[in-house]
């Protein structure tokens, strides 16, 4: 597995394009607003992208899904979170002031921590599990917290890390030692928990329960800023404060 980060414009937001270094199959984790300038980076590596993985749902991490989708590249998120880029639930476009055009995503992968979030009394709707209001056939798939996805012939481990938003993972590679953290865990940082349906305590759990049990060498790769590593973020004493 290889990977070519590619900083967009609007909230400086990184692409990834993870790829097969044999066989230049490849996707994207988190589509940020420069569809064009992602596409050319992939192409100056041969690399076709056939999915692209949401780390969470804020529009400024699937700016370009739509963009991709129309070419045929499919698009995974969270159960949690998908109605985020369907329905403009918690996306967050408006509070920025952006514009950001809703998407059904091809394939819903399941999560278990729904319990215990009362979407209504947060002034959400969450109706990804009716699934005939898109009009379109999804594909859904359950991934225990540690499970894999299945893309582009690589496996992408799925973490559960809510707390920034309801519905957000990070992805990663053991074999490698990389994790993508969207914006849960970044350098010298954590992500806002401040959000709607953000919940700074599950912010914590969900760092320092699952990431930080991961080995300190491992390469974190966040949704915003430069790389970091766990051992380095697990020793920043100022990390929650
Ligand atoms: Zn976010």
């Amino acid at each position: 597995m290889e990977s070519i980060t590619v900083v967009n414009a609007v909230l400086s937001e990184n692409t990834y394009i993870v790829y097969d270094a044999d066989t230049l199959r490849g996707f994207l984790i988190d589509p940020g607003s420069d569809g064009r300038k992602i596409e050319a980076a992939a192409a100056r590596k041969g690399v076709k992208i056939e999915a692209a993985l949401l780390t969470h749902g804020h529009f400024d991490h699937a700016l370009s899904a739509a963009y991709f989708q129309a070419k045929g590249v499919k698009i995974y998120v969270s159960k949690a979170d998908a109605d985020k880029i369907e329905g403009h639930s918690f996306d967050m476009s408006r509070f920025f002031g952006r514009e950001f055009v809703t998407l059904t995503a091809d394939c819903v992968f399941d999560c278990d921590y729904l319990n215990g979030f009362d979407v209504k009394a947060a002034g959400g709707s969450l109706n990804v599990s009716d699934m005939k209001n898109t009009g379109k056939e999804r594909e859904f798939m359950s991934v225990s917290d540690g499970g894999f996805l299945n893309v582009a012939g690589m496996k992408a481990g799925v973490i559960y890390t809510p707390g920034h938003s309801r519905g957000g993972v990070c992805f990663y590679f053991e074999k490698e030692g990389v994790l993508f953290s969207g914006d849960t865990l970044f350098s010298d940082g954590i992500g806002r928990s401040d959000f709607s349906d953000g919940d700074f305590l599950k912010l914590k759990e969900s760092i320092t329960a699952k990431l930080f049990s991961l080995p300190d060498e491992t390469v974190v790769r966040p949704g915003h800023g430069e790389a970091t590593a766990i051992g380095l973020e697990k020793r920043n004493k100022t990390l929650f404060s």
